[in-house]
């Protein structure tokens, strides 16, 4: 089951320039399964999303990506609106209060990579970011970082243990489903998505 969990939408988040309408035609055109709608610090009506999946037949999750002083932060499962200025731990004792499960987004976003005659940021250095101690997963895949970026998140997850995830972060429609997660079971639920992201029931790929 091909689901992109990381989708910005417009007007909800002023960056995107997708419109939902336009997202489910395409979701369905490239064989996605679902998506999650994790706009900035906004969350979307159980009700609204419920009329969209169904009226559509495709599946459709609640998130949010939230801004933390350290870093932006998927989460699933959390009810509560958060406004201003958090730290990822306040946010994290939130999630574990929910039963909510959070992983950081894009965690090396505009960071210089350790590589061939550069001076960036070794592994070592990497897994000791502070938003890494205060979430359920790492986002190894996202769609609007470079490669070396997404690289060095794997590497950070894979040695602190965490799961994986991917995600397009569409903010144009012809990027939807670049990076995607492949669960090995049937999604029905918001609690279905968390069990199956908790269990790590899935791989990581693409729909384009
Ligand atoms: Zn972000
Ligand atoms: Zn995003």
């Amino acid at each position: 089951m091909l689901i992109d969990l990381h989708v910005h939408t417009y007007p909800r988040s002023q960056c995107s320039n997708i419109d939902p309408m336009d997202l489910v035609q395409e979701a369905k055109r490239i064989g996605l399964d679902g998506f999650c709608l994790t706009e900035h610090q906004v969350l979307w009506g159980v009700d609204e999303v419920k009329r969209l999946a169904e009226d559509n037949g495709i599946k459709i999750f609640r998130g949010n990506e939230i801004t933390t002083a350290q870093g932006d932060v998927l989460v699933f499962g959390l009810d509560k609106d958060i406004q201003g200025v958090i730290t990822v731990q306040e946010l994290y004792k939130e999630v574990k209060t929910a039963g909510a499960f959070s992983i950081a987004a894009h965690p090396f976003r505009g960071f210089k990579v350790f590589g061939l005659g550069q001076i960036g940021l070794s592994l070592d250095q990497a897994c000791k970011k502070k938003i890494l101690q205060f979430v359920d997963a790492v986002e190894i895949r996202n769609g609007r970082v470079t490669e070396s970026e997404n690289e060095l998140a794997h590497k950070v997850a894979e040695r602190i243990g965490l799961p994986g995830t991917a995600g397009s972060d569409a903010h144009e429609l012809d990027a939807l489903g670049t990076w995607v997660a492949i669960f090995e079971n049937d999604i029905r639920t918001e609690a279905d998505l968390i069990k199956e992201l908790r269990a790590e029931k899935f791989t990581i790929g693409t729909a384009r």
